[in-house]
């Protein structure tokens, strides 16, 4: 994420880095002169505004075309750009400095870094508690400069390789929570990188989100085959990233997320983890919506549940419904996301 005047995000999110500020106030009002005017919602948000998020604790969002990416707030890396529904999964797991954790997929980094200043935000330690795993070489190396950049460099070790591979439960018996990112369709993302993304996929997201006209319905149907054939192909290596990090014999706590809009690779890749016997023998269960951002109003997909569990009562799917978060792309003020927070007792 950066300053570009391609991207059509209706707010510039960014949040305080606490690990770089150890006293945000100072700050807030280096902020308050570059913004003089606070807004109550990020609706209102005009040139020269800011909203403080209600949801996300020291998140902000301003207009796209104030340019944040020149101050030395952000040269510093006192405060870092990250889309506001990207911040849910750090804040879902919520970890502090008792916890061991590991993020399964991390470049570019932004939630590994998240995660490490809610861990680290009262004061830095000096050995690992965060394990970053990484299968791109050179997204590696991005991942390794932001940490670097957001002032965790010690605290977080970088794992170039396969997470599925790399990471054991022999090797790593004390990790207490996982955040599950992985690759997946993008189709929540808009703007320059859902064009990109698109032109990846030679249209078939378009074709779907924005209907075709007739005399191109053959062509719609060969390609919706493809999208169907890719996310069935995305959904399996999710399902196996979560599954694996379900292994762990101390872990209590797994965020999975995608910013992507199709049920494919969100609810359904919950269902079939709930309905596989290994994790039922593990105990994992979706964890209840008080604590997974209950005031956020948009849920999972109901309907996703009851389809699958017939046996359940409307209440009980509910509940599970309501253990997932989804965003809307633009409509919620940021791309399309989803998460999902399993827990157990341990
Ligand atoms: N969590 C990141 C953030 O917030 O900045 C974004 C992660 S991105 C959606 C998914 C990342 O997972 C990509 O960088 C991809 O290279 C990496 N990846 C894919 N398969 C992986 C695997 N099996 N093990 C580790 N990383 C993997």
């Amino acid at each position: 994420t950066g300053d570009s005047s391609n991207d059509i995000t209706p707010v510039r999110w960014f949040r305080i880095n606490p690990l770089r500020c150890p006293d945000a106030s100072a700050v807030m009002k280096e902020l308050e002169k570059k913004f003089p005017q606070r807004v109550e919602s990020w609706e209102g948000i005009v040139p020269g505004s800011i909203y403080h998020d209600e949801f996300i604790p020291y998140l902000f969002g301003i207009h796209p075309q104030d340019k944040i990416t020149s101050h030395e707030l952000y040269k510093q890396g006192r405060i870092i750009i990250q889309d506001r529904a990207s911040c849910f999964p750090a804040h879902i797991l919520n970890p502090t400095l008792e916890d061991k954790i590991i993020d399964a997929c991390s470049a570019p980094g932004n939630k590994t870094t998240h995660v490490a200043s809610y861990m680290f935000g009262n004061g830095l330690v000096d050995d690992v508690r965060i394990f970053a795993f990484e299968k791109d070489p050179e997204r590696a190396k991005v991942l390794q400069k932001m940490i670097k950049v957001a002032g965790c460099s010690k605290q977080i070790s970088v794992n170039v390789g396969d997470f599925t591979k790399l990471a054991t439960p022999s090797k790593f018996p004390d990790v207490t929570g996982f955040i599950v990112d992985p690759s997946c369709s993008g189709s929540g993302i808009f703007g320059r990188k859902y064009i990109d993304s698109l032109n990846r996929q030679k249209k078939t997201q378009d074709i779907v989100d924005n209907g075709v006209p007739d005399e191109q319905e053959e062509m719609a149907e060969k390609e919706n085959g493809n999208l169907q054939e890719r996310l069935s192909k995305l959904s399996s290596f999710q399902f196996q990233v979560v599954k694996h990090a379900m292994s762990f014999p101390k872990a209590k706590r797994i965020v999975y997320s995608t910013c992507s809009i199709h049920a494919e690779e969100n609810e359904r890749v919950a269902l079939d983890l709930l309905l596989d016997e290994k994790v039922k023998q593990w105990g994992w269960k979706i964890a209840k919506r008080e604590s997974v951002i209950p005031q956020w109003p948009r849920r999972g997909f109901v309907s996703e549940f009851q389809e699958i569990f017939r046996d359940k009562t409307a209440s009980e799917c509910q509940e599970m419904a309501d253990g997932c978060i989804r965003a809307l792309p633009r409509e919620d003020g940021g791309i399309g996301f989803f998460a999902i927070c399993f827990e157990r007792d341990i």
